[in-house]
C-alpha cells in the first residue's frame, strides 16, 4: 500500500488589509452585536447618542483616545445604517442567502470612503498601511469597520459566520469550533435560555399527557 502523505492545510486566508482586529471577533461582528434582543419585541440599542458610539469605539480600541471631540452628529445615523447593513448581510450569509442590493450599497458607500483615506507608509524596513488618520474620528472608525466587514465577507471565514440559534437574539459570530457545531452567541446566555425553554416545554408536555 502506498504511503499517504497527509499535509496539514494552514489557513493562510488573510485580509489584504490587516486592521489589527481580533481574528475570532472581527470588529464588524462585534459592531453588529450592539443591539440586544434585536428580533425581540423590546430590543435594546447601545447607541442612543453619538457619545455612546464614541465610547464604544474607544473601548474597542478603534478610536484613538486623543481623538478630537468634534464630530458631525450625523455620524450616529450613519453608524446605525452601516451596522444594520452589516447585520443584514451577515445574517444572509449565515443563512446561505444572497444579501439585498440595498445593504451591499450601504456597505459599499462606507468602504469607498475608507479606501480613499487609506495610505501606504514606510514602517521600519517595510511598506505598511497607515490607518492612523482613520482612528482619529468617528467617521474614520466607521470606515475601518466597513473595511473589516468587506474583509470578512470576501474571505473564506465568511463560511463560518453564524447567527445565534435564539432567534430573538440576532447576534452574529464566527463558528471556530472544531466540529462546526456552535449554535449560540454565548452558551451561558442564549444557550441556557434554550435549555430552559426545552425543559419547560417537556414538563408542559408531560403534564398535558398526565391529564
Ligand atoms: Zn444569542
Amino acid at each position: 500500500m502506498g504511503l499517504l502523505s497527509v499535509r496539514r492545510v494552514v489557513d493562510v486566508d488573510k485580509s489584504f488589509l490587516d486592521l489589527g482586529e481580533p481574528g475570532s471577533e472581527p470588529w464588524c461582528l462585534t459592531f453588529s452585536n450592539t443591539i440586544g434582543g434585536r428580533n425581540s419585541s423590546s430590543p435594546s440599542d447601545r447607541f442612543q447618542t453619538l457619545q455612546d458610539l464614541r465610547t464604544w469605539l474607544s473601548r474597542q480600541g478603534i478610536l484613538q483616545d486623543d481623538a478630537s471631540s468634534i464630530d458631525d452628529p450625523k455620524n450616529l445615523e450613519r453608524g446605525i445604517r452601516l451596522r444594520e447593513a452589516i447585520y443584514n448581510i451577515g445574517s444572509a450569509v449565515a443563512a446561505k442567502r444572497l444579501p439585498e442590493d440595498d445593504d451591499l450599497s450601504e456597505l459599499n458607500w462606507n468602504v469607498q470612503r475608507a479606501i480613499v483615506s487609506a495610505r501606504l507608509t514606510i514602517e521600519g524596513d517595510k511598506i505598511a498601511w497607515d490607518l492612523s488618520s482613520q482612528r482619529g474620528s468617528v467617521a474614520g472608525c466607521l470606515g475601518l469597520i466597513a473595511l473589516s466587514a468587506a474583509g470578512l465577507f470576501t474571505s473564506s471565514r465568511a463560511t463560518k459566520i453564524r447567527e445565534c440559534g435564539n432567534h430573538e437574539c440576532g447576534w452574529l459570530f464566527l463558528d471556530l469550533s472544531k466540529n462546526h457545531s456552535r449554535k449560540w452567541c454565548d452558551m451561558s446566555d442564549c444557550g441556557n435560555l434554550a435549555k430552559a425553554r426545552r425543559y419547560y416545554a417537556k414538563q408542559k408536555a408531560l403534564r398535558a399527557a398526565a391529564t
